[in-house]
């Protein structure tokens, strides 16, 4: 039986900073805008605190946000060399062996696919009653996820953004740099780490 006994209240919260990057390659400064969106939540339990909830939602989200925005970064080539600074191949990365992401996402919803139906055909009785081949698939899906897991983490990890064609590189550039003003170029050894 399913009683309730409280509510989970969210608050999604957005937020947009200007990066300033000195290229480790090349020294050129360049600046892009980075955005993020995060979600915080609270737990209303019994219903007896909504705004108090609420409240805390908001300000987890808020908190989440500034981290986020803070340590965030986008892969944003370099406008001058069109090279990805270091801390940002692993954000390049996310973008590689999609297929192989799907993939081990597929295989995990299909887990989870076979234990229903060998719930389903064991009629609630004992979970050893369930046939074998639904245990052997659901364990053959686990394993495929997982293989499929550790090689797009293998395989990206020996991937450097910086071998992508150029022309590529310097078109993510072009569209996500946002010019910088001579004035601010003057004092570009205070501001750009
Ligand atoms: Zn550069």
């Amino acid at each position: 039986m399913w009683i309730p006994y409280g509510s989970t209240h969210y608050n999604t919260a957005t937020g947009k900073a200007r990066k300033r990057v000195k290229c480790e390659w090349c020294e050129t400064a360049y600046q892009y805008d980075l955005e993020r969106e995060v979600t915080g939540t609270s737990k209303n339990l019994l219903f007896l605190d909504g705004q108090g909830a609420s409240d805390r939602a908001a300000d987890r989200a808020q908190e989440k946000l500034e981290s986020a925005i803070r340590y965030g970064v986008d892969p944003v080539p370099c406008p001058s060399c069109g090279k990805y600074q270091e801390d940002m191949f692993d954000a390049a990365r996310n973008d590689y062996h999609l297929a192989l992401y799907f993939g081990s996402i597929g295989s995990l919803i299909l887990t989870f696919v076979f234990l229903v139906i060998g719930v389903n055909i064991t009629e609630g009785r004992k979970i050893e009653m369930m046939p074998l081949w639904t245990k052997a698939s659901m364990l053959t899906c686990l394993l495929l996820a997982g293989f499929a897991y550790l090689l797009r983490k293998w395989l990206t990890a020996r991937m450097d953004p910086n071998d992508e064609p150029l022309e590529q590189r310097q078109a993510i550039a072009t569209e996500r740099c946002i010019p910088i003003t001579d004035d601010l170029l003057e004092d570009a050894d205070d501001v750009w780490e």
